[in-house]
């Protein structure tokens, strides 16, 4: 799916379907430097360098994601980086990283009905009562 290319422009470029990493080689006068190419929703491709992005991996590989402010439309876009090469070609350019775990509750088990909006407006009307507390605990 990735595959390394030397473009004209002197720059090796790896190509996968979320992003595209881009360096330029060591022949090269100036330090290594690094563009990585994603893509906006809105705006299509963009180039940006490795500080711009932040690589947020957590012990769950499949919640691993990328984010990036669209230097277009500025808004901020969200990717997956659940494929274990994505996250070591970012890190390999220095994108920052930032490490997460998924909140303990989702591995709980939850029993009962799920609420509906009349249990949240049956909650937001006890919570105005001063004797909420005994109220919640005895329901
Ligand atoms: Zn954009």
């Amino acid at each position: 799916m990735y595959q390394w290319e030397t473009t004209r422009t002197g720059y090796r470029q790896l190509s996968g379907r979320r992003c595209i990493l881009r360096t330029r080689l060591p022949s090269m006068e100036c330090a290594v430097d690094a563009i990585v190419k994603a893509t906006c929703p809105q705006c299509g491709d963009v180039e940006l360098e490795p500080a711009d992005l932040v690589l947020r991996i957590c012990s769950i590989a499949d919640a691993c994601t990328y984010h990036f402010s669209c230097p277009r439309c500025e808004k901020l876009v969200v990717k997956p980086a659940a494929d274990g090469r994505v996250v070591t070609l970012l890190q390999s350019v220095g994108v920052p990283t930032v490490s997460w775990e998924l909140p303990a509750e989702l591995s709980e088990t939850h029993e009962g009905p799920p609420l509906t909006i009349d249990d949240l407006i049956d909650l937001r009307l006890l919570l105005d009562r001063p004797d909420w507390a005994e109220q919640l605990a005895t329901t």
